[in-house]
This record gives C-alpha cells, structure tokens and sequence, in this order.
C-alpha cells in the first residue's frame, strides 16, 4: 500500500457493532468479563484501549514497522526506551539534541547510572571511538533540532550492528512522510506525535515503533508498568491527524524551501540552515535518505545582536511567538532562550547553537504570506 493510502486506511475498521466509519472513543477505564478471565482482549484500560489500538496500528504501518505503542508524550516514550537499560549502561547521542532529551538523559537517567556521550553524529569517525564494551544504544535525531544537520541513518545503524547495540532514531522532525528508519536498519522509532503527526497543535503525545518482537514486548511491558499512556480521546485527535499528514507536509516542504530561499538571498541573513539548500552541510546525505526537506529551518542575521534578533521574533504577525513545531500554523522561535534554555550556555555554543539563533516552523498558509511577514520584521 502507498502512503497516500496508509495515512487513510491503516489500523482503522468500521466499528463492528454499528458499522461507524471512525473509530469511537472508547472512554473506559475497565471492561466487563462473562466470567473470571473471560474478556474480549481488554481488562483495564492502562494495559488495552481500543481507540489507542487503532492509532498504534496506524502508527506503526506508517513507519513500516510490525508494532506500534503510543505514550502519554514524545517524553514518555523517551522515558520508556531509556528504562530497557541499566545501571552502568552507555548512550552515545547526538549532541544537537531536542532540549527534553537532553534533559531526561543528563538530569533523570543519569543518576540510575546510566551513562550518556554526546557526539557529533556527523562525524562517523566520533561515533566509533565513544563506543566501549558499555554502550548499548545509539540514539539519533536527525533532521537535528535546531541547526537540522542531517545524520547519515543507515551509517549509524550499520555501527550499531556491528556492535551488537540498539539505535533508536527520533523521527518527529521528519514525520514517517520524508524518511522510515526502521527501513534503514533502525531497531527502534521514536515520535513526538505532538508535531507534524498529529499536526493540529491540540495535542500532547509519544510513540515508538519496531520489527522487533522482543524488543515490543519489553517496551509494552514498561507501558503497562510505568503507566504513562495517552487517554482514549488524544488517541482520537491524532489518529484524525494523521489522515492528513501526506498533504499537509507536501505543504510544509514546498513553503519550507521558498522560505530558505528567501532568507538565503536576504542581504539581512547570514545564515540559512535547512537541508534542501544545495549550500547546507549535509545536503546529499538529505537527498539520499529523506524524500523532501521538510518544513523547519533556522537562521541567523549579519547583525548578530540578541536585540536584532529579538526584533524580528517578536515583530512576526503570521508566524507565532511559541515553542513546539509541525502544525498547520507557522510558529518562530528562540532556542536559546526557548526550547534550548535547558542545555548549559557552553553547552549550546559547543554544538553550535548561537544566541542570536532564530528557527521557524513553517506552516501551511500561503508562503507569500508568510515571506512577506519575514520581510516585514526582518526589515
Ligand atoms: C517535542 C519533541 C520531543 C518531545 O515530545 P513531547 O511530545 O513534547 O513530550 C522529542 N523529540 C523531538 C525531536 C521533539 O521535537
């Protein structure tokens, strides 16, 4: 089945009973038995949900893959993947890092023991010497957030192969539309299924996906144990989502690219960083393995004062003021001051990661729209 057809179809039935098209929202917290253990598949509602069901379902046919869990937010399912670990364990990470994972790992995990490295996944040669006789898992993301260098999947995998180790891949930037992982030998995919998958901004949740028979069952079984699952009625709202993802990012490439195109040729920018550019670093390892390039980018100007960008991020009208990215609405920020506030100073500028850095969401509108908004503000 193509895509198209996926985003539609996948792991959705009419309701058996009354024959309804969508998927109803099972709003239980348990379910009668006929007798002791006699149930219909379902005995309490952290460990079975029907409408989570359907969307696991979707979700894991999107990525290709044979199993889907979905979890309270992108976090919770970070949390649960973390948790197949143990003390003494190794994580080698990409160092350009979503801020709530760097977090988690450096700020929770950490003190269990577990012991995280941070590389420059672009730099193969950086992985294979953070690897010891400890190191368990790779942990990509890519395209990275905010500078989107783009990390070569099937390298990592083929390191993490050779060494017996997991690599789970953070696929929320480009959603299952512009790459799928687990094809590129990928044991494990993540998502915040807050941004481009649910993609209407009214929702908070997490996913993980896999071929993996027994890797699924360890993560259920922490699911189950840790509890931290989505309600009945955010299961709904993403799995209405999803029917439109192939649409709505077809949209969000073709903006995303007029945009870098216009602040590539703004005498006001210094520079763009998005992977459809031919001038972007990891350009071909983007053509390579991802199908468009999505609709996040970032930038700096030549005036390189935090008061210059402070202009142009409050003086958008379009484009919101706001954390989070991947709905139908353009969003710009500050990730110094926003979503990388939780990442040490040095930290950031270490991985490149400026003050004076300004990241959009480009959204669905009309891109003259939203060019002439950047205009405007940019001045
Ligand atoms: C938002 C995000 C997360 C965390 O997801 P939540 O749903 O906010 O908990 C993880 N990784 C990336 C790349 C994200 O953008």
């Amino acid at each position: 089945m193509k895509f198209s057809t996926k985003v539609v179809h996948a792991g959705v039935k009419p309701c058996p009973v009354t024959g309804a098209i969508m998927t109803p929202i099972y709003q239980t917290s348990t379910y009668v038995q006929a007798a002791p253990g006699d149930h219909k598949g379902y005995e309490y509602a952290r460990t079975q949900n029907p409408t989570r069901d359907a969307l696991q379902d979707a979700i894991a046919a999107l990525e290709n893959g044979k199993y889907g869990l979905c979890f309270a937010s992108g976090m919770a399912a970070t949390d649960a993947v973390v948790k197949l670990l143990q003390p003494g364990d190794e994580v080698i990470a990409t160092n350009d890092l979503y801020g709530g994972t760097y977090r988690i790992f450096t700020k929770v995990f950490a003190k269990y023991g577990i012991v995280f490295r941070f590389v420059d996944m672009g730099n193969i040669e950086d992985i294979k010497s953070a690897v010891t006789p400890a190191t368990r898992m790779l942990w990509v993301e890519t395209p990275t957030n905010p500078l989107m260098k783009i990390v070569d999947i099937e390298a990592v995998t083929t390191i993490g192969k050779e060494n017996n180790l997991l690599t789970v891949v953070d696929n929320t930037f480009a959603s299952p539309y512009l790459q799928n992982p687990l094809d590129m030998g990928a044991s494990i995919v993540l998502h915040s299924l807050t941004k481009y998958m649910a993609g209407h901004s009214d929702v908070v949740m997490g996913a993980l996906i896999t071929n993996e028979e027994t890797l699924n069952n360890d993560l259920k079984f922490i699911q189950n144990s840790c509890g931290g699952v989505p309600g009945p009625q955010d299961c709904f709202l993403v799995l209405r989502g999803i029917k439109t993802l192939h649409v709505r990012m077809r949209q969000h490439c073709e903006n995303g690219a007029k945009i870098a195109a216009f602040l590539a040729n703004h005498p006001k920018v210094d520079k763009v960083y998005y992977p459809g550019l031919s001038t972007h670093l990891n350009h071909e390892v983007a053509k390579k393995q991802m199908k468009d390039f999505g609709g996040m980018l970032s930038f700096t100007l030549k005036n390189d004062s935090i008061e210059a960008a402070l202009k142009v991020l409050t003086g958008t009208h379009l484009f919101s003021l706001a954390e989070s990215l991947g709905g139908v609405e353009s969003l710009i920020g500050h990730p110094a001051t926003m979503t990388h506030a939780s990442i040490p100073k040095e930290e950031r500028l270490k991985a490149g990661l400026a003050d004076t850095l300004i990241r959009l969401s480009v959204g669905i509108e009309d891109a003259d729209d939203l060019i002439a908004d950047l205009s405007a503000a940019i001045g």
